[in-house]
């Protein structure tokens, strides 16, 4: 097989993705309408140049850009330009379904936001992305870790008061060293009994150790990473037992170091130990990747062959918390899809 077919193969396929920043997501196109909004913003406004300024180098040089970009991000249209950004972005790879995290602390407390319009924002930016990009987009408002627990409070105060149609889940980032997970458990508790779902980053940059914490104290349902499971056979038969899915990144884990080459990762250690694993890309605009690029490298290095895809695919609409319509709908296509029972679209 050519890559060529792969890659029409991958794109054929109708995927759902878990793991999504909202700033993260922003690719050339739309940071390039952002910078043209607020000139001066140190974001180059001329297309060449940005494409080079977004040209990953290094973490530092990432950590750059997303303080650039994220700087841009001053109004509810300009948060609104980012979610119709990212669902046109997902529609051209044949992403239906996602649960796009969004910080709101950075947009309301950092930027100065009113928190009203960020919800409207979100609201509206969701109704145009499933009305132009047939692309559904449900919500996971996470804690910049970093920050610590009293973003966390900010964080689960807003949702409480605004959370818009479409809000699934809460979920924590940044750094893990040094932000304790349990810190954050009575606002994870809040989260839980308005109905979202847990789904903390753990395990990405740390041992297994902050998975536990995670699932322990947080109540984990998904994580965010989690690829630490990989050296703790009782994590990885505990994830395994009570399907707690992880949202793992590839290229993500590559850019910042979690892993040392992409022939290391543990990507197929989590699936032996029959850990449902998803596949997600985090920060694609910024790590130069794609959802799209992560199932081709889930082929070329993980060695999975187009049945495997298509499970692959399918374990996210499972392991997603879209509504039961949604979910039917995506795995039916996903399923006719499967090289065995369809006529492959693929095929000259
Ligand atoms: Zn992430």
């Amino acid at each position: 097989m050519t890559d060529h077919d792969l890659a029409r193969f991958v794109v054929g396929l109708p995927k759902a993705e878990l793991h999504l920043h909202l700033v993260g997501a922003a690719s050339v196109p739309t940071v390039l309408e952002l910078a043209r909004r607020h000139p001066g913003g140190g974001v180059p406004t001329d297309e060449a140049a940005l494409r080079a300024f977004y040209e990953f180098t290094d973490f530092a040089h990432f950590i750059e850009v997303y303080i650039a970009v994220n700087s841009l991000v001053r109004g509810p249209e300009d948060v609104e330009a980012l979610v119709v950004g990212a669902a046109r972005d997902l529609a051209a790879q044949n992403v239906r379904y996602a649960e796009l995290t969004v910080t709101p602390d950075s947009h309301v407390t950092t930027m100065g936001m009113p928190g009203e319009a960020v919800a409207e924002a979100l609201t509206s930016g969701r109704l145009t992305a499933r009305a132009e990009h047939g692309v559904e987009l449900a919500w996971v408002f996470d804690i910049p870790g970093e920050l610590g627990l009293p973003s966390g409070e900010r964080t689960i105060d807003w949702v409480e008061q605004h959370a818009p149609e479409g809000s699934v889940g809460f979920g924590l980032g940044g750094p893990e060293a040094g932000v304790g997970r349990p810190q954050f458990a009575d606002v994870f508790a809040r989260a839980r009994a308005i109905g979202l779902h847990s789904v903390p980053h753990a395990g990405e940059t740390t041992g297994p150790e902050t998975i536990w914490d995670a699932v322990r104290d947080l109540g984990a349902e998904r994580i965010g990473h989690g690829i630490a499971a990989a050296h703790d056979p009782a994590l990885l038969a505990h994830l395994a037992e009570h399907r707690i899915a992880l949202e793992v990144c590839p290229t993500s884990n590559l850019r910042t170091r979690a892993v040392e080459s992409i022939e290391d990762h543990p990507f197929a250690t989590l699936r032996d130990a029959g850990v449902v694993v998803t596949l997600g890309s985090d920060d694609p605009g910024m790590f130069d990747t794609t959802l799209q690029r992560e199932y081709e490298i889930a082929h070329d290095v993980f060695g999975l062959d187009r049945e495997a895809l298509v499970d692959l695919a399918e374990a996210s609409v499972d392991a997603s918390f879209a509504p039961d319509d949604v979910r039917w709908a995506l795995s039916a296509e996903i399923d006719a899809y499967r090289p065995s029972t369809a006529t492959d679209p693929s095929a000259p």
